[in-house]
């Protein structure tokens, strides 16, 4: 199955308690591909970048099965920058800096060569261009998935509720879906969000796992617990590529299948936070994604007869 990931490509600057990155390359859309294209290929990349992006960089995509026809360069201006300080729990951070530069006056344009794509993954940016691609595409794909975040719920909310609309499913994380719907409860939230157009909820929760909800129907899969945590950075995006690679894959867009889709964007994202940036997913292999998975089954498996003995 055809997949299409739109979304940001950016330079990140992190600080964490533990360290500070130098510019290094990040965005939604990066991480997603690099994520994705663990399960499905082509990925079908949507996207803009500065002529400052690095070459080499949009090389290793594309030698990963990434295709870029849709990736805008602009030679003669900046690509996006994002800057953000994790607190001490590394599960909440602030935005110290968003420079839009390229992001900011973004038209994107579907190729020929994307129509008919099975899935299309909108991840985080404005939500006019998320809207955008919709609209350009000449049938609708089977599947659409959504990201966004605080930044566009404060900036561009008519926009964001618009493209709720046609939304299937909605990926944000607890703060995001209490701020969307001004509910505390998530259960309330996700029920909030049905009616702004979603069929389906994922609530990710950070190191505390993830929530997907379906019509009275949940589902809850944990992250792995790890010894180190660098950079949570993209963990976000690193889950939604494994998710919607996931969903490529198998075909199965029914609540099972999600659920089976959760737990890998859960393994996969918890493989990203080892190292600073995309660095750790460039270096991963099939083998160790899918021992993983192993660990997770492990993790939540357990006999209910010992409990009531
Ligand atoms: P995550 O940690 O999964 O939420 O995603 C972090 C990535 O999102 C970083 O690599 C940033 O470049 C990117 N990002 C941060 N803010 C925005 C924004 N307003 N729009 C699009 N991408 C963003």
């Amino acid at each position: 199955m055809s997949l299409i990931v739109v979304g940001s490509m950016a330079f990140d600057a992190i600080e964490t308690p533990f360290g500070k990155s130098d510019k290094i390359v990040g965005g939604a859309a990066t991480y997603i591909a690099w994520s994705a294209s663990n399960f499905t290929r082509p990925i079908k990349q949507i996207s803009v970048v500065g002529g400052d992006f690095p070459e080499d960089e949009l090389a290793q995509l594309q030698a990963r099965g990434v295709q870029l026809e849709g990736v805008q360069v602009k030679k003669d201006k900046k690509s996006f920058f994002w800057s953000g300080r994790y607190h001490m729990d590394m599960n909440t951070r602030d935005t110290l800096e968003t420079q839009l530069n390229v992001l900011g006056e973004f038209e994107p344009v579907v190729p020929d060569s994307y129509q008919g794509a099975d899935i299309l993954m909108l991840g985080n940016l404005s939500p006019a261009v998320q809207l955008s691609v919709i609209e350009q595409m000449q049938k609708r794909p089977k599947l659409v998935v959504l990201d966004t975040m605080n930044f566009w719920m404060e900036t561009a909310l008519p926009d964001l509720e618009k493209v709720l609309k046609q939304v299937d499913v909605l990926l944000v994380n607890d703060s995001e879906a209490r701020q969307l719907t001004a509910q505390y409860s998530l259960v309330r939230a996700a029920k909030e969000i049905y009616k702004m157009g979603p069929r389906f909820v994922v609530i990710k929760k950070g190191e505390h796992g993830a929530l997907l909800f379906h019509k009275d129907h949940v589902f809850f899969a944990p992250a792995l617990p790890l010894e180190d945590v660098f950079d949570p950075t993209g963990a976000g995006d690193t889950f939604a590529g494994g998710f919607v690679g996931h969903l490529a894959a198998s075909k199965d867009f029914t609540f099972d299948g999600m659920k089976s889709a959760i737990i890998v964007g859960s393994a996969i994202a918890s493989f990203s936070v080892e190292k600073f940036g995309t660095t750790r997913l460039k270096e991963l292999n099939r083998k160790e994604i899918d021992d993983r998975i192993e660990r997770f089954v492990e993790l939540v498996n357990f006999d209910i007869s010992l409990v009531n003995k």
